[in-house]
């Protein structure tokens, strides 16, 4: 039985609007409770926006809570349907390890999922255990507040708690519970569930509630279907070029782990790129790279065209219209994304005005790189701080004349180098979270109960763009017995 002690003074204000659809798309229910709750990481910015007491929620009873041990007043705890494209394949999926546990209203009226992860099983467990491992936990928690110091939309977390339970995976593991945060967690395979399984016009009942929740601004329009759809192109196609920008590797794209919020979900075998190079796939069950690097901008239109599908009814009367309406739509997004992708690139080069020809000195830059095995992030940097050093990239002719065309690029416009520089430390980070640095502190963590690595990891990761001393030990490439580098998904 959950006791219900509810931590007071802890701060919840919950208003659970997603409980008030039909039951279609949910299953209450409580956590299975866990047998000795230990905190292991929190998230004292986080709480603090939330409006939660961090006192509070760091004691035994708030450990509870975070826990699935016990109910914080207000909550009311359910797994989520839905459904997906996983790999090309459709799917009926839902939340099979995770229960949200309600909506946070912050002091300053904000809305914000409050899901547990790895809180045991649900009717859509399927075959799994419902539980997530300490390691895969902590990693979600490293790479979302590395995105949210990068100025990536992405879900946030606010702490991890070791269940005291062991898991089974390939081998015995301590299991945990991540707390994440999320504008919502509704995504294209939610409307792909609502198009598949809703008999009673359930697909009108969720885009009306995604307009209220996430786009009140339209929520009133003639065209208000049409208009949610282009809003999720645009945040899509926007989230997608930062992505690109930073090297970010999602690793499983598939149409469930695609929020309509427009943020980051689902950090399960994601990783940052060293070495440039498009094809780079980290995930061990992407064996025919469906999700490589270089991919991710049109696997993104095609989830989006998934999402189209499931509209149609909404967008218009005659099938053969609603057809052409939302094609006409999607023929937005590769423009969208080439636009966002290549104002970020420019102010990675410290360029200020548009030329024509940028595109090509951006790609050849790129192909450059990729031929001498450059590391994306460091490239950048040794562009804004004029290093120079004896790697195959800067000795190479290719480069010495990209290099002589940039510098021409950059005597075209108004603004003197220094305006440049610093528009490029402002785009470019100092750090990422480097394969090998997140695989150290998780060790430390997972193997030493040694939090220390982590923190100092995430202290770097912070504000990625302030170019610090500290930050400088980061930049270091991870020796090449390191590489190539695999991820497991987060299970
Ligand atoms: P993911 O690839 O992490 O996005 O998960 C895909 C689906 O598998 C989701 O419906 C998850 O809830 C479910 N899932 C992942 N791991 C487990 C697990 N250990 N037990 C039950 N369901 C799981
Ligand atoms: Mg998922």
């Amino acid at each position: 039985m959950v006791k219900n002690t509810q931590a007071p003074g802890a701060g919840w204000h919950f208003d659970n609007s997603y409980s008030r659809l039909p039951e279609l798309f949910y299953t209450k229910l409580h956590a299975g409770p866990v047998s000795a709750p230990k905190l292991i990481i929190f998230n004292e910015e986080v709480a603090k926006t939330l409006g939660l007491q961090a006192q509070v929620l760091k004691s035994d009873e708030g450990v509870a809570v975070l826990a699935g041990n016990d109910v914080p007043e207000g909550a009311e705890p359910l797994a989520q349907a839905y459904a997906g494209h996983q790999f090309g394949y459709f799917n009926r999926l839902g939340d099979g390890r995770a229960l949200l546990l309600g909506e946070q209203i912050t002091p300053s009226g904000e809305r914000f999922d409050i899901q547990l992860k790895g809180s045991g099983r649900t009717p859509y467990s399927r075959g799994g255990d419902g539980r997530a491992a300490l390691g895969p936990m902590l990693r979600e928690y490293i790479i979302s507040e590395a995105m949210h110091g990068l100025g990536i939309p992405t879900t946030r977390s606010l702490a991890v708690v070791a269940t005291g339970e062991d898991i089974l995976r390939e081998t015995v593991l301590p299991g945990a519970i991540l707390t994440r945060v999320a504008a919502s967690h509704i995504r294209v395979g939610t409307f792909q569930y609502a198009a598949n399984w809703g008999k009673h016009g359930e697909i009108r009942e969720l885009a009306d509630y995604v307009l209220q929740r996430h786009f009140p601004d339209i929520a009133g329009s003639a065209d208000r279907y049409l208009q949610l759809f282009r809003e999720v192109v645009r945040r899509q196609a926007s989230l997608i070029a930062k992505w690109q920008l930073v090297g970010f590797i999602h690793g499983v794209m598939n149409t469930d782990n695609m929020a309509i919020s427009g943020e980051t979900i689902d950090y399960g075998p994601c990783a940052f790129m060293d070495t440039y190079d498009p094809g780079t796939v980290f995930s061990s069950i992407d064996a025919d790279g469906r999700y490589a690097f270089g991919n991710q901008p049109q696997i993104a239109g095609w989830n989006l065209a998934r999402l189209a599908e499931t509209l149609l009814p909404l967008l218009h009367e005659n099938p053969e219209e609603a057809v052409n309406i939302a094609q006409d739509a999607i023929s937005e997004y590769p423009d969208l994304f080439r636009g966002h992708w290549l104002d970020g690139m420019r102010a990675k080069l410290g360029l200020f005005n548009q030329e024509e020809q940028d595109g090509d000195l951006i790609e050849s830059l790129l192909a450059t790189m990729q031929k001498h095995q450059a590391d994306y992030t460091n490239t950048f940097l040794d562009l804004t701080f004029n290093r120079k050093d004896s790697s195959g990239l800067h000795g190479s002719s290719e480069f010495i004349e990209w290099h002589e065309r940039w510098q021409a690029r950059l005597q075209r416009q108004q603004e003197p180098w220094e305006a440049s520089r610093e528009l490029m430390k402002r785009s470019n980070p100092a750090v990422i979270p480097r394969n090998h640095r997140v695989e150290e502190a998780l060790d430390a963590a997972v193997e030493e109960a040694d939090y220390s690595v982590m923190e100092e990891l995430l202290h770097a990761l912070r504000n990625p763009y302030a170019h610090s001393e500290e930050q400088a030990e980061y930049a270091t490439v991870p020796p090449s017995s390191k590489m190539p580098y695999q991820t497991f998904c987060g299970t």
